[in-house]
């Protein structure tokens, strides 16, 4: 057996795509669960849709993936000679043809079969010039494309995630396969670019079915195998429909600039299509790899749940340490203008993750925690003040009086609790009406980490002076 050698072959004519990134995944886990070789090539024959940005976005996204190629980035565009000579090939062995149709016949003919109610089909006419009339015409300069002509037998092939699939050549039209400015219409470039690069394996979209049986035709025009074929299903939006940008973000770059951890988008990634079995949906890198089949890809289409996708980013912080997460966070505040000491953020960053779903929530708690006053009171935390009353003023009171009392060397976790327990059994509290309203006046939430380690990250004299400050704003508003 060769080794595999698979490729991920984007068109830079946009932004990479989550489809995208998933056939690149799935083509690395593929190639490094069997020890083959991922090669990287950009499709850019689009000439006035691919730019070297869009080249950009890409290599930045799958960098960001963890998603390493071992040859590449080639460039399609660079290969037009080959692409030539391929066509060239087929023409000298009378598998191709010139057509010298203009675009307005070939309309014509379009309309003149639709309106007998017939699908359009190309009826060979230029395959039938004779020779005199093909060199007359070739004299004259007339523009012609060079079309393949497709033997009218079976085309099937063994897909590795279908099973098998089977076209009759006499339901395919003569394809295009060079344009008449001489560059190659894609179902050439791929075959001749994956015949070059020695593709094993070619994995990619199910939008891409209906291109294969003109390809495998080609591999055999061409004398060469066919490489094994396995398409992925398309991904669906969480109404069943197509997944696009009415569903929200559907550029990677998107969800990396939202907060979510690249390890987390490429489980989630990993799981449109592909299972581990037994249900699981937290998966490392080693165990992909390891576990990666094509057998394993479902045929049915998937689901892009962003949701999913937030629950999934939350168990990868809540499991990551504070130390590997310092980087993104530091970057988030830099863009939210918090300033911060270094050195000072791990903990906090521990304090808050375990309750964040995306990197930008624990970059907004930790600045909350770095300055109280950025906090901003959500519904929840407004209604326990206007049920409390008198007595929210009250506990803060208490609360900051009696803390008020500890040196700062005491400000720690186990010293904190023991005080506020101890005040609330003196003011004759459940401890819960202490706790929450120093949680609501530091964060805004009714929802945090411990009331001891919130005032123990927040530090001594931040956390005193917010409690004073709420007491005096929310007596304020007692008294009006
Ligand atoms: N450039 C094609 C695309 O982006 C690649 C198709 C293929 O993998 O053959 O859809």
């Amino acid at each position: 057996m060769p080794s595999v050698r698979v490729r991920f072959a984007p068109s830079p004519t946009g932004y990479l795509h989550v489809g995208g990134a998933r056939t690149a995944l799935f083509n690395w886990l593929y190639a490094r669960h069997t020890g083959g070789t991922l090669i990287l090539r950009i499709e850019d024959t689009d000439r006035e849709r691919s730019t070297e940005a869009h080249t950009g976005v890409i290599l930045d996204g799958l960098t960001w993936l963890g998603v390493d190629w071992d040859e590449g980035p080639f460039f399609q565009g660079a290969y037009g000679p080959r692409h030539r000579a391929d066509a060239e090939r087929l023409l000298e062995e009378g598998k191709a043809y010139r057509c010298f149709c203009t675009r307005e016949e070939l309309e014509s003919q379009r309309a003149w079969a639709e309106g007998s109610g017939a699908g359009f089909r190309y009826d060979r006419r230029c395959h039938r010039l004779d020779a005199s009339t093909v060199a007359r015409r070739l004299q004259a300069g007339d523009p012609f494309t060079m079309r393949f002509f497709v033997p009218h037998e079976e085309i099937a092939w063994e897909d590795g995630v279908h099973g098998r699939i089977s076209f009759q050549g006499h339901d395919l039209d003569d394809f295009v396969v060079l344009r008449s400015d001489h560059t190659a219409i894609y179902n050439l470039a791929v075959v001749s670019d994956d015949i070059a690069m020695e593709i094993t394996h070619v994995i990619r979209g199910d939008d891409h079915i209906s291109n294969t049986p003109k390809q495998i035709a080609l591999y055999r025009a061409l004398g060469r195998p066919a490489p094994v074929f396995a398409h992925v299903p398309m991904i669906l939006g969480t109404d069943g429909k197509k997944l696009s940008k009415r569903h929200g973000a559907t550029a990677v770059g998107d969800y990396q600039n939202t907060g979510i951890l690249p390890q987390a988008m490429r489980n989630f990634l990993a799981l449109l299509g592909w299972s581990p079995g037994e249900d699981r949906e937290i998966v490392t890198e080693a165990e992909m790899i390891r576990l990666f089949t094509l057998a394993a890809i479902q045929k049915k289409a998937a689901v892009f749940d962003p949701a999913k996708l937030e629950w999934m980013n939350g168990q990868y912080l809540s499991s990551a340490a504070g130390a590997a997460l310092l980087g993104v966070v530091e970057r988030e505040l830099g863009r939210m203008g918090v300033n911060h000491e270094e050195g000072d953020l791990i903990p906090v960053i521990d304090a808050v993750k375990a309750r964040a779903r995306t990197v930008l929530q624990v970059a907004d708690q930790v600045a909350v925690r770095l300055d109280p006053a950025r906090a901003r009171r959500d519904s929840n935390g407004q209604a326990l003040v206007d049920q409390m009353g008198a007595s929210f003023v009250a506990s803060l009171v208490s609360a900051a009086d009696a803390l008020t009392a500890l040196d700062p060397p005491t400000w720690k976790p186990d010293v904190l609790l023991d005080t506020l327990k101890a005040t609330a059994a003196t003011h004759g509290l459940k401890l819960g009406d202490l706790m929450q309203p120093i949680r609501v006046a530091l964060t805004g939430s009714t929802v945090s980490e411990p009331v001891n380690e919130l005032l123990a990250v927040v530090g001594r004299e931040r956390s005193l002076r917010r409690l004073r400050e709420v007491a005096d704003a929310a007596s304020g508003g007692l008294a009006a």
